[in-house]
């Protein structure tokens, strides 16, 4: 017997051959060293552990009809075969034993723990029902779907506005709207897109190489640049695994880091390394100059001459200063930042911009250094993501919703970037709406955003929260409080479209319910996934299409039609119909390609998971535009708008697109700030942070946490039930540098207090090298915690006890750790680690930007040795303090409306955006 052969390559480059992917053999690792042949068919999906998008190939057992095993998909562009650690443990989340395989409904008070196994007939008839009765009550602002992970390109957005409803929150405003908004002022783009593989130099702010955005595509990347001669610089108080590969390590205090790239600039800018023919091209310098010289003739080299003067003030001295990062090493950096001019390739995610108070300056100052040195949209550089990120369009879009949701876009942060989403308790507890029907999905905010008693306290109150329905695969601290927990999908048992803006280049990939898929290649059909899923385990696509049918049963709300088929008209739209016309007439060179291979398009993609949709993206700002007739031209600018609307720029006598900002340039100058009360901020700068040591009282001995940071092995809390994974990782102690520890008294090990403004949190310490002095740090992953044996993924959490402490406050406390437990799975009784870390965002009062609206995570603390009361995991919260501080920030705030009597200026996007009437306020 001879067994497949892998294609050619070797070691990890090799794959079986996608021909071979119909009965693929080999043998069973787990039987040697006896020869067992096994017979799979290879099924490509997409891994869903974090927003990379990397593909996966499901092993599907032919016997059993089973997945064995995820492998990486050769075939993805993006991810070219290789996974990080997280991807192949999809096989544990499938497997996990513990994993909801059934709807369920509360029966009981709503936290109580009391469930019953209910249809999804029964699911969708009382929710379609309640949310019609909302809707024909004119009660639309009452819907609202939260999602954690995303996915599902325009998915959403095109479901909720069929609904009509301003409903769309996210988790972005704890993840990262701080940076979003920085990129956005500049050019309309809210992410970078680095192209790390052909850049001569690379700066991460953050710890990109090994946990960060894009994390694996983008590995791959950074390495393959390395290889060819880039040099890589981290900025990170934390000598992190990325950090540690380095050509340069700038560990800057928390939030001084904005300091150091504008002093970066300014060296730059002095020395003469800036291309100043880019500048005068492509930034808004005329509108800066108007602005400050009303009236005066514009001259570019005046321009240079000031912007030299407003960055003069940010010497290497002064960033020194500010950071603690050595003024030379400053200075160098730069010089090699300048040098690489067209291939300056930077990302900022998390980090310093979702720390910081002003974090969206942040991302400002680093692009303010892709600009100087013209690396913007180059080979080598970093482009907008709106370039290399596809977004599926559909044979009929709803209109934008006729509504505006105050509970998401509040007065007072005219200029959020995404949702206030981790303020709804304390909006809906100020009196300020109420929802009827919740939907959180794979969101999990009771345990991952600030402030978490209070999300607990308001998901209680049936006045304020109507019915929650969580859907989510696993139990999660937020499923506890739901009405009812629906299974949904994991990775491979649903489908999906992604696509993200890895690389120089563009992609679709396809995520697939696997065995759905491998049983229709036998022959086989189903009406709906759940029948092919383990359990009752259904797909969100499905579940919003009969639930909208449902809402909607006779087309009087005018929801119904957006969910019928574009290939039978009036009849119940499929998810087949909805990917099959999408590849059929939305991808562009995707039916060109399937047909050379004798395919349809959505067959294509259901063998393959992945099309490359362009590759080498650059200049697209140049691209000639049409110039309609009653077009006007600003002879100053070279603004052409067409209905009063901006549709290019006219640079040496050709009408190009520009960008999508105000002026068609990059806004070097922003004028929307200037507009909407931050006239100060209106260039890149430097805003102190909440932590900046000017804040700090030693003689307390305050210092700065940082609760950021990722492992390579964990996401937040979607891989709690990944065994391989928790075994790896499983705590999370306090990083603390051996001057700090000397003066504090503390050895690796020891039991400490960390002390923040509304509780405290007892967690072990680690003493280190590896953390700038003065600042401590703590991984987020870890600290999952259950109130019910039954509710939370005994793999991970602690069994907790959550009870009103004396004095006031509440108390969270350990009552048995992680340990082995009886379970369909041989493995849940080897369960060596005892350990499942400690929680700490509870203790975390929230702390949104007054611009950006983002959560500031970076905490102001106290550490010492911990008290002979305390016990590891302890958890203390005082609620009442909470509130106050929200009140604080509050006050921070400069509230809308803005010119016009606009609620945010009509320029910046939405993730759901509304009709354009709906601006005014
Ligand atoms: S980087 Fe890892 S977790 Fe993220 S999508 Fe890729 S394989 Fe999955």
């Amino acid at each position: 017997m001879t067994l497949d052969r892998l294609s050619p390559g070797s070691g990890l480059q090799a794959f079986p051959p996608p021909e071979k992917w119909d009965d693929w053999r080999e043998y069973d690792p787990k039987e040697w060293p006896r020869r067992v042949e096994k017979r799979y068919m290879l099924v490509p999906t997409i891994c869903f552990n974090c927003e990379a998008a990397c593909g996966l190939l499901a092993y599907v057992d032919k016997d059993a009809m089973r997945v064995r095993k995820f492998e990486g998909n050769p075939l993805h562009p993006a991810s070219r075969g290789r996974n990080c650690a997280k991807g192949p443990a999809t096989i544990n989340q499938i497997h996990d034993p513990e994993r909801i395989l059934y709807p369920l409904r509360r029966h009981g008070g709503r936290g109580e723990g009391r469930w019953r196994r209910v249809s999804w007939d029964e699911v969708l008839e009382e929710i379609g029902g309640r949310i019609r009765a909302a809707f024909r009550e004119g009660r639309r602002n009452e819907v609202m779907y939260h999602v954690g992970r995303p996915g599902h390109e325009r998915t959403m957005d095109r479901i909720l506005k069929a609904w009509g409803i301003d409903g769309h929150n996210s988790h972005t405003n704890v993840c990262s709207s701080s940076a979003r908004l920085g990129y956005a002022l500049w050019s309309g783009y809210d992410r970078p897109s680095p192209d790390h593989a052909n850049a001569r130099f690379i700066l991460l702010l953050s710890s990109h190489l090994e946990a960060g955005h894009y994390f694996n595509p983008h590995a791959q990347r950074i390495v393959e640049g390395k290889l060819a001669g880039a040099k890589l610089a981290v900025m990170d108080p934390r000598l992190s695994n990325t950090a540690s590969v380095a050509d340069y390590w700038l560990p800057t205090y928390p939030g001084s880091e904005a300091a150091v790239l504008l002093a970066m600039a300014n060296v730059i800018l002095q020395e003469g390394r800036a291309d100043l023919a880019y500048l005068e091209r492509w930034t808004n310098w005329r509108h800066f100059m108007a602005d400050r010289h009303p009236g005066e003739a514009l001259d570019f080299g005046a321009f240079v001459a000031e912007l030299k003067d407003h960055y003069r003030e940010f010497t290497p001295e002064m960033a020194e200063a500010e950071s603690g990062v050595p003024r030379e090493k400053i200075v160098a950096v730069a010089r090699l930042i300048g040098a690489a001019r067209g291939a300056f390739a930077s990302h900022v995610w998390r980090g310093s911009a979702s720390g910081n108070l002003g974090g969206w300056q942040v991302s400002r100052a680093l692009q303010l250094l892709t600009v100087l040195t013209a690396s913007v949209g180059t080979p080598g550089g970093t482009a907008p993501h709106g370039w290399n990120k596809y977004k599926p369009v559909f044979w009929e879009e709803p209109p934008g919703q006729k509504q505006w949701n105050e509970l998401l876009f509040p007065r007072e942060w005219p200029l959020s970037h995404y949702e206030m989403s981790f303020l709804l308790p304390h909006f809906l507890k100020e009196g300020r709406g109420k929802l009827d029907v919740y939907f959180t999905r794979v969101y999990n905010p009771v345990w991952t955003n600030p402030d978490g008693l209070t999300w607990m306290e308001v998901l209680k109150d049936e006045a304020l929260v109507g019915l929650h329905a969580a859907l989510t695969p696993i139990w999660s601290e937020t499923a506890a409080f739901a009405d009812y927990v629906l299974p949904m999908g994991l990775a491979g048992e649903r489908h999906d479209i992604q696509s993200q803006e890895t690389q120089d280049g563009r992609w679709v990939s396809f995520r697939q319910p696997v065995l759905r898929a491998a049983r229709e290649r036998m022959g086989q059909s189903f009406r709906f996934t759940y029948e092919a899923n383990p359990g009752e385990v259904w797909e969100e696509d499905e579940f919003w299409i009969e639930l909208s049918w449902r809402i909607d049963p006779d087309g009087a709300l005018g929801i119904r039609r957006w969910f019928e088929s574009p290939y039978r008209p009036g009849e119940k739209l499929t998810v087949s119909d909805y990917y099959r016309w999408i590849f059929e007439n939305a991808v562009p060179g995707l039916p060109e390609a399937a047909a050379a291979q004798g395919l349809a398009p959505l067959d294509y993609m259901r063998r393959q998971g992945a099309f490359l949709v362009a590759r080498d993206v650059h200049g697209l700002q140049e691209a000639p535009v049409a110039v309609p007739a009653g077009a006007v031209k600003d002879p100053v600018t070279g603004l052409v708008t067409a209905a009063g609307k901006g549709i290019g720029v006219e640079i040496d006598g050709r009408v190009v697109a520009g960008w999508p900002t105000p002026s068609r340039r990059l806004e070097l100058f922003s004028p929307t700030l200037k507009q909407w009360g931050w006239p100060e901020e209106a260039l890149p700068g430097y805003i102190r942070s909440h932590v900046h040591r000017s804040a700090l009282d030693p003689a307390k001995g305050e210092m700065v946490l940082i609760p950021t940071f990722r492992l390579p092995t964990l996401v937040h809390t979607r891989t709690g039930n990944a065994k391989y994974l928790n075994e790896i990782s499983h705590r999370n102690p306090v990083w603390v540098h051996t001057q700090d520890a000397r003066r504090l008294g503390l050895r690796t090990g020891d039991l400490v207090r960390v002390t923040t403004e509304i509780g405290y949190f007892v967690n072990r310490a680690w003493v280190t090298e590896a953390i700038a002095p003065g600042v401590v740090a703590c991984s987020h992953h870890m600290g999952r915690w259950r109130l019910r044996e039954e509710e939370g993924s005994r793999w991970a959490a602690a069994r907790v006890s959550l009870e009103p402490a004396q004095g006031g406050g509440w108390l969270m406390r350990q009552r048995d750790g992680v340990g082995p437990f009886a379970s369909a799975d041989p493995d849940s009784l080897r369960v060596w680690w005892s350990d499942g870390g400690v929680h700490q965002n509870l203790t975390f009062a929230v702390h949104p930007d007054p611009v950006s609206g983002m959560h500031c995570w970076h905490q102001k603390v106290v550490v010492s040795r911990a008290r002979s009361e305390d016990h590891y995991g302890d958890v203390f919260v005082d609620p009442q303090r909470s509130m106050e501080v929200y009140r604080e920030w509050l006050g921070k705030t400069r509230p809308g409306p803005g010119p016009g009597g606009l609620r945010r200026p009509l320029w910046l996007d939405r993730p759901l955006r509304p009709a354009e009437e709906m601006f005014k306020a």
